[in-house]
């Protein structure tokens, strides 16, 4: 039996994103470049606050000009949040693609990336919505539905999180994951707002959870959400030989692929698959 590794072996990653393109980012990812957490941004780009004003307000969003020097001085990946933040399965077919196709091509046009990721506005949709996301090419879509849980989406389009920064049982959820003994890879994902954590005043919350996993890394993965959706979809498009005497693997992608070998309880060391090569295991 195949088991997926994350890139080096690891069996955990974890990742967060956080909407709206909120001035408050700035400071998370502050943050996270001190204890080396990646993650993503869910950026509505018809919704930049006006150039020459002041972040003021209990929401105050990034300008156009700050975001595209904040979200590219730190390396983050920025993603789809609809253009003006409509709730996809309020539109129209047109709409709905608009609020897609607009978002991703002005944030392609300002950051130089391609842009796959995205996240629902106010959380909401339907298969109506899934669909169109899968016509404008996006791999990934995060609700607000959280799990509490570590398992891999079954369905990338609507990936639910682990926990919003806000459960209160974040911290003990976090300990759970980093201490769980697995066979099968996992994965712990947090979402928010940054404007929350002034309105709460709990910006040491996200300080404690991002100290404890600093110390976990070498366990871990720390990736952006298409990294490993990505990395994900590539471990799915492995080819196999089809005979238990053959055991060869064949990467037809672009990524290395890490993965280990063993039976129901056992496991083997990981290796890994270079892109274009097959192997013998
Ligand atoms: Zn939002």
């Amino acid at each position: 039996m195949i088991k997926m590794r994350f890139p080096g072996g690891v069996k955990k990653a974890l990742t967060l994103s956080y909407d709206d393109g909120c001035y408050d980012d700035i400071r998370l990812m502050e943050l996270m470049d001190r204890y080396g957490i990646k993650g993503t941004f869910n950026i509505s780009s018809g919704l930049y606050r006006p150039e020459g004003t002041q972040p003021e307000g209990p929401w105050p969003r990034l300008t156009r000009n700050e975001a595209l020097k904040h979200y590219k001085e730190h390396g983050v990946e920025v993603a789809v949040h609809g253009y003006v933040h409509r709730d996809f399965t309020r539109l129209t077919d047109a709409e709905l693609c608009y609020e897609i196709s607009a978002d991703r091509a002005a944030l392609e046009k300002d950051y130089g990336v391609v842009v796959r990721g995205a996240a629902y506005p106010y959380g909401s949709y339907n298969d109506r919505a899934v669909e169109a996301l899968r016509a404008n090419g996006i791999k990934y879509c995060r609700t607000v539905g959280t799990r509490e849980d570590f398992m891999l989406p079954q369905d990338w389009l609507r990936l639910h999180a682990t926990a919003h920064h806000a459960n209160p049982r974040l911290l003990e959820l976090t300990r759970e994951f980093l201490e769980l003994e697995t066979d099968e890879p996992r994965l712990f994902y947090l979402w928010g707002h940054t404007p929350e954590f002034r309105r709460d005043g709990n910006w040491q919350v996200i300080e404690d959870f991002m100290r404890l996993v600093s110390e976990h890394k070498d366990e871990l993965w720390l990736a952006t959400n298409i990294d490993i959706c990505e990395y994900h979809m590539a471990f799915m498009a492995l080819e196999r030989s089809v005979s238990p005497d053959s055991r060869l693997i064949y990467n037809p992608t672009a990524k290395e692929v890490w993965m280990a070998s063993g039976g129901w309880v056992t496991e083997g060391e990981p290796f890994s698959v270079k892109p274009g090569c097959t192997i013998k295991y």
